[in-house]
């Protein structure tokens, strides 16, 4: 079961950058080993207990991740086989994600970071917001031709007025990047006065995270992801970004039926494998599944601002 797919093994290779620093939340220099995986290590940090890559892959390592198999096609436990498939489901789970947001901001500019293909740029569009996309991958291509207008590659480069957002998104995006911290005070500089941080991560404190220990079978997407958040762990995060937290709680990932047993082909072996022969010939993969508690929501605000509103 712990067997990397052989086509995953060869696509990644086992060159690794050598990069100083300590823990991307709280920069202590100590860490502890949990596992290996994809040639990486995965370590827990002593002070904060966030769980990271270490050390960080090389940016060639990264780019074979990330090339135009990440969305279509991808093998294994690492990108999609089909990810414009899950449209429909991400587009149900976007709106949901809105609902709340707009319960806490006004519409205004929103910038996706991490954009894709612009499915959420898409939803909150037809919802009267100004859509900006920022993303370093193929996918913006098929952003830009929905019309998107896409602003740069990553929020560092992002082409915006600081203090001209309402809200800055990344939707399971934070997992991905080497510094999480360093991003979200990016987000915070292009925010209005009034603006949001919105985010879903996947919950590594889930219980079934830690039942399973270093066997749980997230880890299996080390390399893609360099991040494993913990409730606690993200409160530092945004913490350490000047930003609040205001909402903070597990949540559903949308996804397909046929998605969902396709993973678990992967993670259960053979009784996986029977469930997806039954999915494929039920015709049933194409039903939108939420599936409960995989993720954690959370929108942040300006730290500044929380603290005039309680001097006024
Ligand atoms: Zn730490």
């Amino acid at each position: 079961m712990d067997r990397v797919p052989e086509v995953q093994t060869r696509a990644l290779g086992s060159s690794v950058a050598l990069t100083l620093g300590g823990c991307p939340v709280c920069g202590c220099e100590r860490r502890l080993r949990v596992t290996e995986r994809n040639h990486l290590s995965v370590v827990r940090c002593p002070q904060c207990g966030q769980r990271y890559v270490w050390p960080v892959p090389s940016p060639e390592m990264l780019a074979r991740i990330y090339d135009r198999s990440y969305y279509q096609g991808a093998e294994g436990s690492l990108g999609f086989k089909d990810y414009a498939g899950l449209a429909p489901a991400r587009h149900r789970m976007f709106a949901r994600h809105l609902d709340q947001i707009e319960r806490l901001v006004p519409r205004g500019r929103v910038l996706d970071v991490g954009c894709a293909t612009g499915d959420f740029l898409a939803v909150a569009r037809t919802r009267g917001w100004e859509a900006l996309g920022v993303d370093p991958s193929p996918a913006r291509e098929q952003a830009l031709a929905a019309g998107i207008a896409m602003v740069g590659q990553t929020i560092h480069d992002a082409q915006v007025e600081p203090g001209s957002v309402e809200l800055v998104t990344f939707w399971d995006v934070l997992e991905h990047v080497q510094n999480p911290v360093a991003d979200l005070r990016r987000a915070r500089e292009l925010l209005s006065p009034q603006g949001i941080v919105a985010i879903t991560v996947p919950d590594s404190g889930s219980a079934v995270a830690r039942l399973s220990g270093n066997r749980w079978f997230g880890y299996k997407t080390a390399g893609e992801h360099l991040q494993f958040f913990s409730a606690a762990t993200l409160r530092k995060t945004f913490g350490a970004a000047g930003l609040e937290l205001m909402v903070q709680r597990p949540v559903a990932w949308s996804c397909t039926l046929g998605f969902l047993v396709d993973r678990a082909g992967l993670y259960l072996g053979p009784p996986g494998r029977a469930l997806n022969r039954l999915a494929s010939r039920t015709g049933l993969g194409g039903l939108i599944v939420d599936v409960p508690q995989v993720n954690q929501f959370a929108i942040g605000r300006r730290t500044e601002r929380w603290a005039s509103n309680v001097a006024a």
